[in-house]
């Protein structure tokens, strides 16, 4: 499992300080507690932290002169700055510490490629029924399911979500798209994964070519020559951005409604294999509240609350069909994506 920030917690007020480390121990954090400005520069000589708690207000070293120290030493540090005697002149301060400390920081670890990709996006789910009407124009969906039904299509996987400075950037989407397409899952992308298979080429027809199953390769052969393509569908639809997942669920409601089944019966899953921001766990959440199978490669920020925790990992499967699966492997989690597509295929009879 991904490991939880280490902390670098700095009050000279020793309660706080030690409730507040208790506190975040026991969400599974690794908290190092001291309780001063200059024993705070010793520890982060001595080894890396993930996240520093810094309060404003302390005797000998303040918190801003500490946060000056930090920054010119570590520039990339993330401090968080704790006060109860907020005012604006030392909220300037701080980010005016931000941003010399962010000029300072090394050109050599940023690295902007060189490099231009091709990408053939903006499907939505008009677009792809149009696509799929060059083949059957009375029932554009037919083919979808009929494929589906004979295997071609083992599945689906809608793909969403964010990049995540704790993944090599990319890493988990290329692997996981790699494997499922060798197995024949159609997969659909939106938001920044989206841009993560534009960037290494996967929304081309030459990746379909090249990483499609034989049954896969074979339907978006047919359907990209109807469609005028004179070539596959790109292997990976894009579909919009992060907030046009609907689009997806929708057409997934579509299959489901011509099947005569509900959403959570499908052989559909999704992935948010570097998912970061508040904003993506509320995103699987709907995924999974649409009955589908969501994998995520890192853990939510969720664990402050237990009960949204318990919800979230243990309850939700019996209110909705859904369910999360957390897996941080890129292999691993598309084994658990075939496991729960080719449950739902059994479940169908297929
Ligand atoms: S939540 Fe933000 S970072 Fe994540 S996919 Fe959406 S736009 Fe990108």
């Amino acid at each position: 499992m991904p490991t939880l920030p280490r902390i670098l917690l700095v009050d000279d007020e020793e309660r706080f300080r030690t409730n507040l480390q208790k506190m975040l121990a026991a969400q599974g954090f690794e908290v190092t507690a001291v309780d001063s400005g200059e024993r705070a520069l010793e520890e982060m000589a001595r080894q890396l932290y993930d996240v520093v708690l810094l309060d404003m207000r302390m005797p000998a070293m303040s918190g801003l002169e500490a946060l000056a120290a930090m920054k010119k030493s570590h520039p990339d540090a993330e401090v968080i700055m704790l006060t109860g005697h907020a005012s604006v002149d030392t909220a300037r301060e701080i980010i005016r510490l931000g941003i010399e400390a962010f000029r300072r920081r090394d050109p050599q670890k940023v690295n902007i490629p060189d490099h231009q990709s091709v990408a053939l996006a903006g499907f939505s789910t008009e677009a792809i029924v149009g696509a799929l009407s060059k083949v059957d124009k009375e029932d554009p969906l037919k083919p979808l399911i009929d494929n589906i039904v004979a295997g071609n299509i083992s599945g689906v996987c809608l793909f969403a979500g964010c990049n995540n400075v704790r993944i090599t950037q990319d890493e988990n989407y290329l692997v996981m798209a790699k494997e499922l397409a060798r197995e024949n899952v159609l997969l659909l992308a939106t938001g920044c994964g989206a841009g993560a298979f534009a960037r290494h080429g996967l929304l081309t027809s030459e990746a379909t070519n090249q990483y499609a199953g034989d049954g896969l390769k074979a339907v978006f052969t047919a359907v990209g020559q109807a469609a005028g393509l004179n070539a596959p569908l790109p292997l990976v639809l894009h579909m919009g951005s992060c907030v046009d997942n609907a689009r997806a669920v929708q057409l997934a409601v579509a299959v489901a409604n011509r099947l005569g089944v509900d959403v959570d019966k499908l052989p559909v899953v999704a992935s948010a294999p570097e998912a970061t921001t508040e904003k993506a766990v509320s995103i699987g959440t709907y995924a999974v509240a649409a009955g589908l199978p969501t994998h995520l490669g890192v853990i939510p920020p969720v664990l402050g609350s237990p009960l949204v925790a318990q919800v979230l990992t243990q309850d939700i499967k019996n209110l909705f069909g859904g369910y999360f699966i957390v897996e941080p492997d890129p292999v691993t989690a598309s084994q658990k994506l075939l496991g729960a597509i080719r449950e739902r295929r059994a479940g169908l009879g297929l």
